[in-house]
């Protein structure tokens, strides 16, 4: 049998708080993995941990303890040139539009910047990837030439999308994608991550602290609460059969 993609065993991450020593357990001892083309769901409230674990699962974050294996393979083991060209498989769109877009950048540019970084292929090879990238995620060429400050929210998040997928990446981390979004603009674009799914066998970890946005895209669903797993399994019955008290608090 073939590694899962994405394997987390026993993750810990701590933070140091205050003047004594103590240590802020925001990731303590989770333990799951995710196949490729699936998505997996991680709910909890504010402060559970959830971002602190989407940032560990792609090696934004070094853990505390514990492992995290991309298709078997420890990526904290490899050189470190081989870990920055295995880090594009294994990407991440947060929550706010603006994060990974820099002010005074093209969006043709910001598009084309991973690629830049990892110097694949010619310029021109570049751009056109970019292109295609944005016309994939509902953009027209047009758009290559604006600025951020010139693009709705909802648009912005299409162009962070664009650039995560010039990447070609195996699995993304998506870190409350829709929250800082129009309500009336979310399912076009849960719509969209659900069709570039389709189309490129994509695996997800879906992070929000809101179940309506993960209950109809998750396959399985992990409820997070101060740092831990209290409840994992499929999404119909995470959804209509919650085991867990705070499952059930946050359903309601
Ligand atoms: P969530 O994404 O579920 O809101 P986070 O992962 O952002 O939760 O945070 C989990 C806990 O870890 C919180 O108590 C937060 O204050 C703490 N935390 C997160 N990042 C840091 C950091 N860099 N330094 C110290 N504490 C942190
Ligand atoms: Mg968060």
């Amino acid at each position: 049998m073939s590694s899962p993609l994405l394997e987390v065993r026993d993750l810990r991450v701590h933070f140091p708080s205050g003047q004594r020593g103590e240590t802020v357990k925001a990731v303590d001892r989770v333990n799951f993995t995710v196949g490729t083309g699936e998505t997996f769901g991680v709910i909890g409230e504010s402060g559970s941990g959830k971002s602190t674990l989407g940032r560990a699962a792609v090696c934004l974050l070094r853990p505390t303890g514990g492992t995290i294996l991309h298709s078997g393979q420890d990526p904290y083991a490899l050189k470190h040139a081989d870990l920055r060209r295995h880090r594009r498989n294994y990407q991440i769109v947060f929550q706010d539009p603006n994060a990974a877009l820099n002010p005074r950048m093209s969006i043709g540019q910001s598009v084309r910047e991973p690629l830049d970084i990892l110097g694949e292929g010619t310029k021109a090879e570049r751009e056109e990837r970019a292109l295609a990238a944005l016309d994939r995620v509902g953009l027209a060429a047009s758009y290559a030439d604006r600025y951020p400050h010139e693009l709705s929210g909802g648009q912005k998040q299409r162009v962070n999308i664009a650039r995560v997928l010039t990447l070609r990446p195996k699995l993304i981390v998506c870190d409350e994608v829709v929250a800082a979004l129009d309500v009336s603009i979310r399912s076009d674009i849960l719509n969209l991550f659900a069709d570039l799914q389709r189309e490129y066998g994509l695996t997800y970890v879906f992070i929000t602290h809101d179940l309506g946005v993960v209950s109809h895209i998750s396959d399985r669903i992990a409820v997070m609460y101060l740092g831990v797993f209290v409840e994992m399994g499929p999404a119909e019955q995470i959804v209509d059969a919650p085991l867990h008290p705070y499952t059930e608090a946050l359903l309601s």
